[in-house]
């Protein structure tokens, strides 16, 4: 599962929405988000093009899992 979470493009940058994995700590473009931003800089804030990037490649890559075959029929 992922989720979105707001934190700066980079330390002193502007506020971004990043993509970060719920079982990792950083997200998917590297970063440690330490700074909290607040709720109104969140709302303006747009998004970070390289989470956008590796998400959308996440989401079209077939999945991880083995489906196990069947032998029906
Ligand atoms: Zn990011």
């Amino acid at each position: 599962m992922y989720e979105m979470c707001a934190g700066l493009e980079e330390p002193g940058g502007a506020p971004v929405w990043h993509v970060m994995a719920k079982s990792e700590a950083r997200t998917l473009c590297g970063r440690r988000l330490g700074q909290r931003v607040d709720g109104a800089s969140a709302q303006r804030a747009g998004h970070c093009s390289t989470c956008m990037t590796l998400f959308g490649k996440l989401m079209t890559a077939p999945p991880a899992v083995n489906s196990p075959a069947t032998t029906e029929g």
